[in-house]
């Protein structure tokens, strides 16, 4: 047993996933601080799993088999029709191909609490708690909060996303990086189609919607809602950078927050490029259920430093095209668990270099993947109007090389 006390530095998915490996580890005290003050139900976005991911993640115990989830079964990918030819039936856009689409959706809050209830009951939440910086010194690690006061741990796990204070003190070198595009998202209660001619009748529930034009594409799902039965629409649109977004460091646009003018000129925007359904889909969603990401990505070269250690995406930021960050940071919190277990011992010294040897790699796998994807399907996409299905399975094919990773890879492979 390894006992001492433990702080997760954010209580996300990854950290809620860190937290309770911790805790079964032997830890004595496991305390998750986390900046955000509400129960993080807000944060209505979607989440894709790999059904095998999902399994393996089921199998492992990190995740509940009855977690709440919504099935996909393909993926339409779409473009506008050749002038002439019309935007298809109800205005969805001409078919390019119908991929399978082996994966669930979730809510992320509904995600995050089934995370949390896996988590044994011994693990201490600390909502409204903001680290601004941690450390590592003879005396053992720290962290310090925003009221300036500092408290020692036995070990610090950074789960604070892309923007960590962690990582600055594990690889202060490592920064995200941005693709050079920016996705919009949002979300809302399906009901509201009903509005859009065809209404939600005219858009499968089992299918992702994958809707391309020149320069990006919209990928669109339903996803389970927060009452039981419910479903919302969950949609990303990979952009150009809106002119008035300033990044100098990397950052994000929180919902509620876009003005009225870089609302209209986002849904003018997507009226222009997209087949009228899908900018339809995009025009019913409210204000403050829309945001802006900038499309970042980051390998951090190493993830320990002392008794400091990183996961999630304080580790490593991937595209959102691979569909795998979720998995990623789930994968990260089993990783570590796995080598607790393996190696024994009453320190977390060895187990730190065993994790950061195993998940670097895999992280490294999973950037450059997203980057590949990212090329393909947004800043050097093909010309669409060219594309039907046998150049579509031919030109997947070769954004995967001929290797998985779409969706992440498979729990335990060795990265
Ligand atoms: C557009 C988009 C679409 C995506 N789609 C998918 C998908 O379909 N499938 C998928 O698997 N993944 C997807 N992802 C990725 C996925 O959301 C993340 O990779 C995953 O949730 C892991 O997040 P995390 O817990 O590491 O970090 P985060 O979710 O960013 O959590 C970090 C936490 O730390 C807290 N925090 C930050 N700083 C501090 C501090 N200083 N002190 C205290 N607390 C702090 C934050 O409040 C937050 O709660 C998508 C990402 C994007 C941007």
């Amino acid at each position: 047993m390894r006992g001492g006390a433990v702080a997760v530095v954010g209580g996300s998915i990854a950290g809620s996933a860190f937290a309770g490996a911790a805790a079964r580890l032997g830890a004595e005290r496991v305390v998750v601080l986390e900046r955000s003050p509400g129960r993080l139900e807000d944060r209505g976005l979607g989440i894709c799993t790999h059904n095998d991911r999902f399994a393996e993640l089921v199998d492992a115990g990190h995740l509940a088999p009855d977690t709440r989830r919504h099935r996909l079964t393909v993926r339409r990918w779409t473009a506008r029709g050749p002038a002439g030819e019309g935007d298809g039936r109800h205005g969805r856009g001409r078919t390019l191909w119908l991929q399978p689409f082996p994966f669930h959706s979730h809510h992320w809050a509904v995600l995050w609490q089934t995370l949390r209830e896996q988590a044994p009951e011994s693990v201490e939440y600390r909502p409204g708690t903001t680290v601004t910086a941690v450390g590592d010194d003879r005396d053992g690690a720290w962290t310090e909060q925003a009221d300036g006061t500092r408290t020692p741990y036995d070990l610090v796990i950074g789960a604070d996303g892309y923007r960590s204070v962690v990582r600055a003190a594990v690889c202060p070198q490592a920064e995200p990086e941005y693709a050079g595009y920016v996705c919009w998202r949002g979300s809302y209660d399906s009901a509201r189609l009903d509005a859009l001619p065809g209404g939600a009748a005219a858009w499968p529930e089992e299918e992702c919607a994958t809707v391309c034009y020149p320069g990006g594409q919209v990928v669109l799902y339903r996803i389970p809602g927060l009452a039981p039965g419910s479903t919302q629409v969950n949609w990303v649109f990979y952009a150009p950078t809106p002119h008035w977004l300033r990044l100098d460091g990397p950052t994000a646009v929180a919902a509620g927050t876009l003005t009225d003018e870089q609302l209209d000129a986002m849904r003018e925007f997507a009226a222009r490029q997209l087949p009228p359904y899908w900018a339809g889909v995009i025009a019913l969603t409210p204000r403050e259920r829309t945001l802006l990401q900038p499309v970042y990505d980051l390998a951090t070269p190493r993830r320990t430093a002392g008794r400091l250690l990183i996961g999630g995406d304080a580790a490593t930021v991937v595209r959102p095209h691979n569909t795998s960050g979720a998995v990623k940071a789930l994968q990260d919190a089993h990783a570590f668990e796995q080598a607790g277990r393996r190696l024994g011992g009453d320190t977390w010294a060895p187990l730190l270099a065993a994790y950061d040897l195993e998940r670097s790699a895999a992280g490294l796998e999973l950037v450059n993947l997203g980057r590949t994807l990212g090329r393909a399907q947004v800043t050097g996409a093909p010309d669409w109007s060219a594309m039907d299905e046998p150049a579509m399975a031919e030109w997947w094919r070769g954004q995967l090389g001929g290797g998985g990773g779409f969706g992440g890879h498979a729990l335990g492979r060795a990265g």
